[in-house]
C-alpha cells in the first residue's frame, strides 16, 4: 500500500458546517470531544455533506473503546460481534460510534490501545481461505483507521474540535473529480470483502459518480466471489441497491458487472433468455417506478419490487405445473414456493417479506375473477393496492391485456352503484363448474389473463 499522506483542509476549504449536521450527532460529537476524546463524523454523512447532499444517517469515529463510549452516554449499546460498534440512541435516530480500527494483518499484541492481560479484549482479525474477513475487531490509529475503509470518498474526517477535514487517502480530491477509488490493491480489497464490489456500484449510479478504471477493473473476474457472502447481509446491501432512487441504474450497472446473478440468479436466467418480451421490461419498469416513487417522497415496500424479480420464474414454474394438469391457484402457490426457496439460498428475504409476496402473486390470478360480490371482496384486501400495481405493471410491459387494469382503476373510481353496474356488464363466468370430473376449468390453464 501507498504510504499515507495526511491533508488537512481548513474549515474556509470545504462546504461542511455544524449547521448541516443533525442536534443529535451533534450531541455525541460534543459529548465524546468534552470527555476528552477523539471527535470526528466518517463515512457517508462527511461525503454526500461534501456534494451538497443530505446524509442518511451521521457516523462517529472516535480513540474511545466501546466500553468507554458507553460510559459517556447513557443512552448507548454496544452491538455487533464481527464489527464492534456504540449505538447512542434518541429515540428513533441511532448514531453510530466506532472505534478506529486497524487494517487486516495487525493483531492485538501490537495494538497499543487494547488493554494488556486482559484476554477479553484480545482479538485477531480472521480471514478465511479466500481472504474474506470474519471478524474485525482489532483497534488502531486515525491513520489506520482511514485505510481499511472501502473507497477513498468514504474516508473523510470531519474534526467536531476544529471543523477541519482529515483526508489520508487522497479522497478530498477523488470527491472533487467525481471518481470512486478503493483504498490499497482494489483485488485484495475485494476479496477481503466483495460486498465492496456491489457498494462501488451503488455509489456511482446513487452518487452520478465513475468508478476509477483499476478498481472497476477486477470486478467483472471476482464477481464470483459474491457466492460465499452470507444470504442475509446480501439481503441487506440488496435494500440499499434499490431503494435509494437509482434502482434502474444500479441494476443496469449491476448487470454490466456480472454480479446481478449472485444476487438474483433465477431472475438473471430470465432475462437472458428472453423468450417473451415481459420479464425483461417488467424489471426495468419496476425500477423505475420504484425511483419516482422515492423521488415523489411515497412510501415504498420491498416486496413489489422483489415480487416483480422473480414473478418471471414463478410463472414459468407455475405453468410448467399447469400443463401437467395442476389448477392455477394451486400452480402458482407451489411455483411460489419454489422460487423461494431457490432464492433464500443466495439472497435470503425475510418472511415479513415473502409473505407479502406471495400474496401480491396469488392475487393475480384473482384480479380477473369479478363477478358477483368478488371483486369487492378483492378489493378489502389489504395487499389490493400493491397487487393492483403490480397488474398494472404487468400489463404496461405487454404481459397482459390492458383491459383488466383499466377495469380495476375505474372500479376504484366510481361509486358503489356504477361499481355494481360494471359488475353486471362483466360476461358470464364462462364454462361453469360441474360437480363431478375436471375440476380445472378452461380459463384457469391461461395465466394471460
Ligand atoms: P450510505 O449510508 O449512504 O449507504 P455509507 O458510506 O455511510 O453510505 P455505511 O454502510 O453507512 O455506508 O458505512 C459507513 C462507512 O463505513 C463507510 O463510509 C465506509 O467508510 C465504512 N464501510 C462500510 N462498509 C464497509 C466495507 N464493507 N468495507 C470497508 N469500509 C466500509
Ligand atoms: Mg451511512
Amino acid at each position: 500500500m501507498k504510504e499515507v499522506q495526511t491533508s488537512i483542509i481548513k474549515a474556509t476549504a470545504h462546504p461542511v458546517s455544524r449547521g448541516d449536521i443533525s442536534d443529535h450527532a451533534l450531541k455525541v460529537l460534543s459529548g465524546l470531544h468534552d470527555a476528552g476524546y477523539d471527535s470526528y463524523l466518517v463515512g457517508g454523512c462527511v461525503r454526500d455533506l461534501m456534494l451538497g447532499r443530505e446524509p442518511k444517517d451521521f457516523d462517529v469515529a472516535t480513540n474511545a473503546l466501546p466500553e468507554e463510549v458507553r460510559r459517556v452516554f447513557k443512552n448507548c449499546r454496544l452491538i455487533g460481534r464481527r464489527f464492534r460498534l456504540a449505538h447512542v440512541y434518541f429515540g428513533r435516530e441511532i448514531i453510530e460510534v466506532a472505534t478506529y480500527r486497524a487494517p487486516p494483518g495487525k493483531t492485538d499484541e501490537s495494538d497499543t490501545r487494547a488493554k494488556n492481560g486482559n484476554t477479553k479484549d484480545k482479538e485477531v482479525h480472521l480471514a478465511n481461505d479466500s481472504g474474506r474477513i470474519l471478524r474485525d475487531n482489532v483497534y488502531g490509529t486515525l491513520e489506520e483507521d482511514a485505510v481499511r475503509r472501502d473507497f477513498t470518498i468514504n474516508a473523510l474526517y470531519y474534526n467536531y474540535a476544529n471543523d477541519e477535514i482529515s483526508d489520508f487517502v487522497g479522497g478530498f480530491d477523488d470527491l472533487k473529480n467525481g471518481l470512486i477509488k478503493i483504498i490499497g490493491d482494489p483485488e485484495t480489497r475485494y476479496r477481503e470483502d466483495p460486498v465492496r464490489m456491489l457498494r462501488a456500484i451503488r455509489f456511482a449510479s446513487k452518487l452520478g459518480l465513475k468508478i476509477d478504471q483499476k478498481s472497476e477493473a477486477p470486478i467483472k473476474t471476482l464477481s464470483v466471489l459474491l457466492a460465499d457472502v452470507p444470504a442475509a447481509r446480501k439481503f441487506e446491501e440488496v435494500l440499499k441497491l434499490f431503494h435509494g432512487g437509482a434502482a434502474l441504474s444500479t441494476f443496469e450497472a449491476l448487470r454490466h458487472a456480472d454480479l446481478f446473478q449472485y444476487l438474483f440468479p433465477q431472475a438473471e436466467e430470465c432475462l437472458s433468455r428472453e423468450i417473451d418480451h415481459y420479464p425483461a421490461v417488467l424489471i426495468p419498469l419496476a425500477l423505475r417506478n420504484t425511483d419516482n416513487r422515492i423521488a415523489e417522497g411515497k412510501p415504498v415496500t420491498p416486496a413489489f419490487l422483489l415480487a416483480v424479480m422473480l414473478w418471471g420464474s414463478a410463472l414459468e414454474e407455475a405453468e410448467r405445473l399447469v400443463n401437467s394438469g395442476a389448477n392455477r391457484q394451486d400452480a402458482l402457490r407451489s411455483a411460489a414456493s419454489h422460487v423461494l426457496r431457490k432464492q433464500a439460498q443466495h439472497t435470503s428475504i425475510p418472511k415479513r417479506f415473502t409473505g407479502m409476496m406471495r400474496e401480491m402473486w396469488m392475487m393475480q390470478s384473482r384480479f380477473a375473477f369479478r363477478n358477483g360480490k368478488r371483486a369487492f371482496r378483492l378489493m378489502q384486501h389489504q395487499r389490493f393496492r400493491a397487487a393492483y400495481d403490480f397488474l398494472c405493471l404487468r400489463s404496461e410491459s405487454g404481459e397482459i391485456d390492458d383491459e383488466l387494469c383499466k377495469w380495476w382503476t375505474l372500479f376504484q373510481e366510481v361509486d358503489v352503484d356504477e361499481r355494481k353496474e360494471m359488475i353486471n356488464k362483466l360476461p358470464p363466468v364462462p364454462g361453469k363448474r360441474r360437480k363431478s370430473k375436471k375440476r380445472t376449468r378452461p380459463e384457469e390453464k391461461n395465466f394471460n389473463v
